[in-house]
């Protein structure tokens, strides 16, 4: 097996990303065309972890402002990373990749409870696992959940998926001037506002050193590259 840059790993996927064109909802296409690349990445022997978002279907936040307690909309933000989880699941299963969904809200005949060490197992085993339902905590996001599944799980970096190759000073899709980093330092982050992931998330990054790689997911290939260590979008590090 070639040697890799990263043995383990924790993807962060946004709900977004399941979208597609339409915006909303699961697009299956999409969600085939990634998995593709997932199953690749993984045939490669990296250790994959996943956390997907849940954006697409439900953001607990948005709706909390127009009048539903936000802890109950949040809730219901989590059960929405559970759908796109089991989406995922059957896609990667399609592809015969074997996979194993875990809940941070026991929900036994849908998926296994989270339990650290099952986990681990999993991925021992070469079993992608995909963390559901994120923290199981309202008022966090799935970023911040990925954060923290990467620390239990001993995962070596996180790689945060997006729409575009990498961290930019403004928003690319709206500037075409915009420029991308090749690398940044938590603090950068923190301090310019830059979007990567929300601050309680880079923090937990920050305090424990774990390496975000940024990059594109629509680029056929990007996956393998970032896990074999090749310099692609951005990295953000101490
Ligand atoms: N959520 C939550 N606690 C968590 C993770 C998520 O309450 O630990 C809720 C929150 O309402 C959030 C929604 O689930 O808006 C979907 O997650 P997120 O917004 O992170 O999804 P993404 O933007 O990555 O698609």
């Amino acid at each position: 097996m070639e040697k890799l840059r990263y043995g383990r790993v924790m993807l962060k996927l946004s709900g977004e990303a399941l979208a597609g064109e339409q915006g909303f909802g699961i697009e299956p296409q999409t969600i085939q065309s990634i998995c593709r690349e997932l199953a690749e990445a993984a045939s490669m022997g990296v250790q994959l972890s996943m956390v997907i978002g849940g954006g697409n279907i439900f953001r607990g936040i948005s709706v909390s402002s127009k009048g539903m307690d936000r802890a109950s909309a949040d809730y219901m933000g989590m059960l929405a990373t559970v759908m796109n989880a089991l989406a995922v699941q059957d896609a990667l299963e399609k592809l015969g990749i074997t996979t194993r969904v875990m809940t941070a809200i026991d929900m036994k005949e849908v998926a296994e409870p989270y339990i650290r060490r099952r986990a681990i197992r999993h991925l021992e085993k070469g079993r992608v696992v995909i963390c559901a339902a994120g923290t199981g905590i309202p008022y966090f996001t799935t970023d911040t959940a990925a954060a923290l599944r990467a620390m239990e799980l001993k995962c070596e970096a996180i790689l945060k998926a997006t729409r575009v190759n990498g961290v930019y000073d403004k928003d690319p899709e709206k500037h075409s001037d915009a420029v991308m980093f090749n690398r940044l330092t938590y603090l950068d982050v923190l301090q310019r506002r830059l979007k990567v992931m929300d601050s309680a998330a880079i923090s937990l990054c920050m305090d424990n050193k774990l390496p975000i790689g940024v990059f594109n997911l629509f680029v056929p290939g990007n996956i393998q590259r970032v896990v074999r260590g090749e310099e692609v979008g951005t990295i953000v590090q101490g």
